[in-house]
């Protein structure tokens, strides 16, 4: 991380200088607010984190609940999430706290009806991330961004005792033009209102949302008729594989999984509960936290099952359901105006947490959208970049929701169905194939001004063009500090452009990468001088790093060309990390481990939200250009 480049500031480098004009708690509500943000989950939280470090965005989340989620819920993080977590800085964090899920295991009933493990198999394919797959409590996840929220120049705090009753859009209004009708919760207050207009508002408000509904919205989708239970606790049991993940088969009994959990004793288990009728609701059957304890005894034996303390439980029904689109704007709309309101995480699609991805899904909505509406607030970009936002998580929430209900029917089948060959039962088989799935790794975003044409995948094979940037090792070349790559990469709205340096380039005067950085620095044509405005730092908006095919002995940062070593910040101090080696010492080499060209090299732009957008030769100066034309506006 980086501090002290506009002058030094002793204490917490992760506390940021206040901007003087920010909310304080306590503040009376303000009439106009940038963006209105309603629910403060995962996806609420993760989007207001990337606001409050832009001091001169206005945010406020409202939340019904009078205080933050101390359990319960959600908690599975996948290695795309971690990822995710790193750009935040807060991935260490996470990997310290949390239960790093490595093998996962399956149990049937043997011949004498007792349970035998029948399975085991390694979570988390080798080299497929650099991080672990994790289980946290999703509570633990909302107290990691709000940190970022209150230590951020706006210090952000969610508005708790206020929900969003209604909306309404002016489509008329340039400024301001959904006026946003709150109520109030708290006890005493219960049903006053207040109004807030706001450029944007963003429904993060769970499967219930009110957004959703005020903007016409519904979620499509269907219903298992199962009740299941889940439940966190602490208790005494022999249980062999009490600290693995598994799935457990019984002969009569149905099945249950066991996720263990952070802190080395709890243990959350997700319980196949009752059948519901056609037109029954789960609550009907007055189920509880003993119901559930008692159905896994069952299920567990001849294992027995003794449990302390119950810290959480709650009873649930699969749906796996989808809205038609996760903006205002109908389809007719698109080419005359840009959303004003977007749905994120529960409120536009919903599924089991079976394959753990509600959480990490609702992340990625508001990872992707972050970006783009920081962009289009602070003037980078046209308003219409917001399109892109439904398109793309619609088709992402679409696959969740197919896989979601393909592996909630193996999983739910009897053991009978059960069919062994290649000697893993059809479940581990399924769970194995699945896994990069699961990981949050197969998201792939169509071509679109945002994702370029394949045309060059061929010069980096192990980037893969419209999926995350795959991070390798690499060694930063001014302090010859061991590193991943993808690490540079934080949550800040800037895109990428990294050089990969064809043989032989050094990075002196002459050669190929000093040629194209003297271009992108000085020509007027170049990305980096039409989108950048005047006064700001060089790497403000595109923010260009190279990586050479030398190791680091080999290469003298003095060489560099200066958009490698750029003046940053008000004293004008040296930006030193930039530029980066092949890892010879771990012979971990990025060019071969990802497949790049070693004798052209080439540019890969990675978007903000660590996706790879293009692929290009070093020479492509025009597509270059014409990638960015599409994104930002001129500004240089
Ligand atoms: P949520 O986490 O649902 O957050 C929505 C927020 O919006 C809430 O804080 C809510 O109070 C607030 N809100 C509601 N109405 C309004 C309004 N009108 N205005 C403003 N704010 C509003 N997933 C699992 O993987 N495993 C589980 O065991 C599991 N259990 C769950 C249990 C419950 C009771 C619920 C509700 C969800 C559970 N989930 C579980 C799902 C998982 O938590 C979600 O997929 C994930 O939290 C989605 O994040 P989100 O931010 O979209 O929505």
């Amino acid at each position: 991380m980086q501090f002290h480049t506009n002058g030094f500031i002793p204490g917490d480098p992760d506390v940021s200088v206040a901007a003087p004009d920010h909310r304080r708690a306590g503040d009376p509500l303000p009439e106009t607010v940038d963006v209105l943000i309603a629910g403060s989950g995962p996806a609420g939280l993760c989007l207001a984190a990337q606001l409050a470090r832009v001091p001169q965005i206005h945010t406020m989340l409202v939340e019904p609940k009078l205080g933050p989620m101390e359990k319960g819920q959600a908690d599975g993080i996948s290695v795309r999430t971690m990822e995710m977590f790193q750009a935040f800085g807060f991935a260490d964090k996470v990997k310290r706290e949390s239960v790093w899920i490595n093998e996962t295991t399956f149990w049937n009933p043997g011949t004498d009806a007792n349970l035998r493990r029948v399975a085991r198999v390694q979570d988390v394919p080798d080299g497929i991330s650099e991080m672990p797959h994790i289980l946290i409590n999703q509570a633990r996840v909302h107290d990691l961004f709000m940190d970022i929220m209150r230590n951020a120049p706006t210090r952000l705090e969610p508005d708790y005792g206020l929900k969003v009753r209604d909306l309404k859009i002016d489509p008329n209004a340039q400024e301001f033009p959904v006026t946003v009708t709150l109520e109030h919760t708290a006890p005493g207050r219960e049903g006053q209102t207040a109004t807030v207009r706001a450029n944007y508002v963003i429904g993060c408000d769970g499967a219930r949302s009110n957004v959703r509904n005020a903007i016409g919205g519904a979620l499509h989708g269907d219903a298992a008729h199962q009740a299941w239970g889940v439940i966190d606790l602490l208790a005494v049991t022999n249980f062999p594989d009490w600290r693995k993940k598994s799935f457990v088969r019984s002969k009569d009994e149905g099945i249950l999984m066991v996720l263990p959990r952070e802190g080395g004793h709890l243990v959350r288990l997700y319980v196949e509960m009752d059948r519901l009728g056609e037109n029954e609701r789960v609550a009907d059957r007055g189920m509880g936290a003993n119901d559930i304890i008692a159905k896994a005894q069952r299920i567990l034996a001849p294992f027995t099952l003794d449990v302390k303390e119950v810290v959480w439980s709650s009873i649930y029904e699969i749906g796996h359901r989808l809205t038609d689109k996760f903006d205002d704007v109908p389809e007719d709309q698109v080419r005359t105006r840009s959303p004003r309101v977007m749905l994120a995480g529960d409120a536009c699609h919903t599924h089991s947490p079976k394959a753990g991805q509600g959480m990490n899904v609702s992340m990625g909505d508001t990872f992707n959208m972050g970006w783009k509406l920081i962009s289009v607030l602070t003037g980078r970009a046209d308003p219409s970049l917001l399109h892109s936002y439904s398109g793309e998580r619609r088709a992402a929430a679409k696959g969740l929701v197919e896989f979601d209900h393909k592996w909630a029917r193996v999983v739910g089948a009897k053991s009978e169905e059960d069919i062994t060959d290649e000697g893993l039962p059809r479940v581990a088989r399924e769970f194995v194939n699945n896994l990069p799935f699961t990981c949050g790794l197969t998201i792939q975003y169509e071509p679109s001004a945002l994702t370029g044409a394949a045309t060059h995948q061929h010069l980096a094979t192990g980037f893969d063009i419209g999926k995350r940037l795959h991070s390798a090792p690499v060694i930063r070349l001014a302090d010859a500090k061991p590193m991943h790559l993808g690490h540079c990469i934080e949550a800040d709205a800037r895109f990428h452009l990294f050089l990969f340096a064809p043989a032989g380039d050094a990075g002196t005067a002459g050669g190929t990468v000093a040629a194209l950085c003297d271009w992108l620095e000085n020509d007027p044509a170049s990305p980096v001088r039409r989108h950048t405005k005047p006064g700001e730092d060089v790497d403000a908006v595109i923010d260009t790093r190279a990586v050479f095919q030398q190791e680091f002995r080999a290469l003298d940062y003095g060489d560099m060309p200066s958009l490698l070593r750029p003046r940053v910040g008000r004293y004008g101090l040296c930006d030193y990390e930039k530029v980066f080696c092949v890892d010879a010492k771990l012979g971990e080499d990025i060019f071969t481990m990802r497949g790049i060209d070693r004798a052209a090299g080439c540019m890969v732009i990675v978007r903000p939200d660590q996706y790879v957008g293009h692929i290009l030769p070093l020479q492509a100066r025009d597509a270059l250009t014409n990638y960015f034309s599409a994104i930002l506006r001129v500004r240089g």
